[in-house]
């Protein structure tokens, strides 16, 4: 049984890279008919607040990767047979595991301070424990009486290889890792040793994380052995980068999945793309899927070995892609929450009317907010009108006036308000002017709805109304003439 999890430590919000990893997880396990588990890596209680678990498993849900095991969120009670599926409710069992490494001799207590190892550093300058306590005999551990004390793993000579399904075989000497802490002297976990036993416990056979974890592996593998367990397979994926090729900072503008809700986009583009960071599918420039397309054509084999960038107006490509793919009732449903939240009381439209809103929008969207701009005028009167059309379109205030008052005249006789009559009717006059449609269709479009772009003309004419469209154009020649005077 294929059994994946993501482990996020709840410490900040959902970032685009564990969503990644997640996806990746989740993509491998549902393909094969696996689970997919969730487990929060919260032991470290300073760190942790309950407002990033809710925003971490809100962010999942909002992309759609549903955990098949993992702890309660809202009205979801836990799921799963190895719970709690929480670090920080399962810390006797790491302080089991710690002492039973101990009691073998593949752990030993360290009662060296903090102060007294600051000096013992790697040739990065990083901290290396020298193994003091590691041959303690039993009196000089006796004469230490309740002194406190860490649990250290001892680590093997030799070599560590990680077979990895992305980065092939890659060695490791063992002498570059020290003999880290597994349990601190509080009896917390190290997240080491806390990884290690959960993926244990929770049979996951897969470990698809990240590549920054790729050198933990050899010391999670070295614990595996110790613990006497089957090694699960190991695949770590590139990190994601900003378009400046740097690390995807927390603080930049959609690090947190749920920043692209807010500014409007669907999470299926946001899954489409994220699974694009680093993952090419066999069929040459297609970068359009589904969801249902990724499940089938997803591989781990075809992930890249190098990080990928961040490419917004990619992103944003495909988000017109996934808007312009929704059926338009689904697309209008989205549609209505961003509305109402712009202050545009949709209950006054019928649903009719809101569906041809968004058929006749759809198209031009990039993303789900471009709709307040593509149609407050549908909501609301305007005092003002785009400068640069009235430059455009209005410059002979006379010549535009008349052309208005044609319209009126015209419309007014049209029986039934529809696009296509709307279009004959203009059309006759263009005939009648010896003009082109664009004459006359631009210097309206500014009057009725103050801009110069927007959804198809004559359907938004259509869904404007009548009495609107007469009402605007007529507003918009007592501007005309108040400006020419
Ligand atoms: N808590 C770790 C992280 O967020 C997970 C490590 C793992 O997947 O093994 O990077």
């Amino acid at each position: 049984m294929i059994r994946t999890r993501i482990a996020p430590s709840p410490s900040g919000f959902l970032h685009i890279g564990t969503a990644k990893t997640a996806l990746y997880n989740w993509l491998f396990a549902k393909k094969h008919g696996g689970r997919f588990i969730l487990r929060l890596e919260d032991t470290d209680a300073e760190r942790t607040d309950e407002q990033y678990v809710q925003g971490m498993c809100e962010g999942f849900k909002w992309l759609g990767i549903e955990w098949d095991e993992g702890p309660p969120f809202g009205d979801i009670p836990e799921k799963g047979e190895y719970g709690p599926y929480r670090q920080s409710q399962r810390k006797h069992i790491y302080r089991k595991e710690a002492y039973r490494l101990l009691e073998e001799g593949k752990a030993y207590k360290c009662y060296c301070s903090k102060q007294e190892l600051e000096q013992y550093k790697d040739d990065t300058g990083n901290l290396y424990y020298p193994g003091f306590c590691r041959n303690l005999t039993p009196e000089r551990i006796r004469e230490k009486g309740d002194a406190p004390y860490v649990i250290r793993f001892k680590v093997p000579e030799g070599e560590t290889i990680v077979e990895d399904l992305i980065q092939g075989t890659v060695r490791f000497n063992n002498n570059q890792y020290d003999d880290f802490i597994i349990l601190r002297a509080n009896g917390d976990p190290v997240f080491h040793l806390a990884v290690v036993v959960d993926d244990i416990y929770m049979k996951i056979s897969h470990v698809i994380r990240g590549d920054d974890h790729l050198t933990n592996a050899p010391r999670h593998i070295m614990l595996f052995r110790a613990l006497g367990a089957d090694l699960p397979k190991f695949a770590h994926h590139p990190l994601v980068h900003d378009e400046q090729g740097r690390k995807f900072s927390k603080r930049m503008h959609g690090a947190n999945v749920l920043d692209w809700r807010d500014d409007g986009y669907l999470p299926e583009a946001i899954i489409n793309y994220v699974a694009l960071l680093g993952w090419t599918s066999e069929e040459e420039n297609k970068e359009f899927f589904t969801l249902q397309e990724l499940l089938e054509k997803f591989t781990l084999e075809r992930i890249s070995k190098s990080a990928s960038r961040f490419d917004r107006r990619k992103l944003e490509w495909l988000n017109g892609l996934h808007i312009r793919n929704l059926p338009v009732d689904d697309l209008r449903d989205r549609l209505i929450p961003i509305l109402e939240k712009h202050g545009f009381n949709t209950s006054t439209k019928s649903k009719d009317w809101l569906t041809k809103l968004a058929k006749i929008c759809q198209e031009k969207l990039p993303t789900l907010n471009r709709i307040v701009f593509l149609s407050d005028f549908f909501f609301k009167d305007f005092e003002t009108y785009e400068p640069e059309g009235e430059k455009k379109w209005w410059s002979q205030p006379e010549i535009v006036i008349s052309q208005f008052n044609l319209i009126l005249e015209k419309i007014k006789n049209i029986e039934s308000w529809d696009c296509d009559n709307i279009k004959k009717a203009f059309e006759e006059i263009c005939s009648q002017q010896n003009i082109k449609i664009g004459a006359l269709v631009n210097p309206t479009r500014l009057a009725i709805t103050g801009k110069t772009i927007g959804p198809g003309f004559f359907e938004l004419t259509e869904l404007l109304g009548k009495e609107k469209t007469i009402e605007r154009l007529i507003k918009a020649i007592a501007y005309l003439k108040n400006k020419g005077a």
